[in-house]
């Protein structure tokens, strides 16, 4: 598989762009083949499936094994057969593996449908299978041959078809799945793993998830108070608060810091901070004067002529008044 790096610095693996930069640098062969037969549905299947944070845990991946007709159609048609496995995920993808290299022989990210169809004389039918499923829950015996059930799944992503369709079934399972993510810690709330995943802390056990602030960096120290992991931030100086903002809200740490630190450009009143879906500096004087600025994420680094402060920022150093007009003569110095 991938190499195991920080997977919140790499693409989702079933992201569009980690399908065709995987194709790029797998194996050359049949597998680029199937790789620029399934390179585009996820891009250019209108992906109305915004990647949650997090899974609910309750959520399943299936996987189905057997010897199989694997077909994919659409703007190249491709008929395969072989003893493969069919890995189902919760967000519609479906990858079908044979016994080589990391590539699946073939492919759909965020298929618009996913039809799983299994004739099962044992009754555990698709829709019966549960979250929990054991080794009972194996759909069909595990000796190839032994059983007579078979079974078919067919992602449709607009004019693409993926149709995998069993000659012998080996069996089928059903195995709860979630993101996966950079542990972080462990829920106070169920004692399960915290994972980073994208913008957000979700605890792998329970439904508990925090979103990230814009830049935050989940330390290896719990809040004294909720047991969750602290977060530093930069806004103007390294500031720690508790994952939880409920808990110890980031903006009376920054209003302690720069309440009053500095003055309206417009009117020479204190400018305040203010909370108003981001962090903001507003003059005192509102709303007689509006002068307002974003706070930025980042340390303060100077003090632009115009008598406000200086940041440097992701986008590199800036006046707090983005449109300053005297920022630039004397900020390169600095
Ligand atoms: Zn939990
Ligand atoms: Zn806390
Ligand atoms: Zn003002
Ligand atoms: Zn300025």
């Amino acid at each position: 598989m991938r190499p195991q790096t920080d997977t919140d610095a790499a693409p989702p693996a079933d992201s569009p762009a980690a399908d065709s930069s995987d194709a790029a640098s797998g194996d050359a062969g049949d597998s680029d083949d199937a790789a620029s037969g399934d390179a585009d549905p996820g891009g250019a299947a209108p992906t109305d499936h915004p990647a949650p944070a997090t899974d609910p845990p309750e959520e399943s991946i299936r996987v189905l094994a057997g010897e199989c007709t694997t077909t994919f159609s659409g703007r190249r048609e491709r008929t395969q057969r072989g003893h493969v496995v069919v890995v189902v995920k919760p967000d519609k993808t479906v990858l079908v593996h044979d016994a080589e290299g990391y590539q699946p022989i073939a492919w759909l990210t965020h298929a618009d449908a996913v039809t799983v169809e299994v004739d099962d004389p044992t009754g555990a039918a698709d829709g019966a299978m549960g979250a929990g499923s054991g080794p009972e829950d194996v759909g069909a015996d595990a000796e190839p041959g032994a059983d007579e059930a078979g079974f078919g799944v067919t992602a449709r992503a607009d004019d693409q078809v993926l149709r995998v369709v069993s000659h012998r079934s080996a069996g089928w399972i059903r195995f709860p799945a979630s993101a996966a993510g950079v542990p972080v810690g462990a829920c106070p709330d169920c004692g399960s793993a915290l994972v980073r995943t994208g913008g957000a802390v979700a605890c792998l056990g329970c439904d508990r998830e925090h979103g990230l602030p814009d830049g935050g960096q989940v330390l290896d120290a719990a809040c004294d108070a909720c047991g969750l992991p602290l977060v530093r931030v930069r806004r103007g100086a390294p500031i720690e608060v508790c994952l939880d903002r409920g808990c110890d809200p980031l903006a009376e740490r920054v209003r302690d810091l720069y309440d009053r630190a500095w003055s309206c450009p417009d009117c020479d009143s204190d400018l305040r901070v203010i909370e108003r879906g981001g962090l903001l500096l507003g003059c005192d004087a509102y709303p007689d004067c509006e002068t307002a600025f974003s706070f930025p994420s980042g340390p303060v680094v100077g003090r632009c002529d115009c008598g406000l402060p200086v940041f440097r920022t992701g986008g590199g150093r800036r006046c707090l008044d983005g449109s300053c007009e005297r920022f630039e003569a004397a900020g390169d110095g600095e």
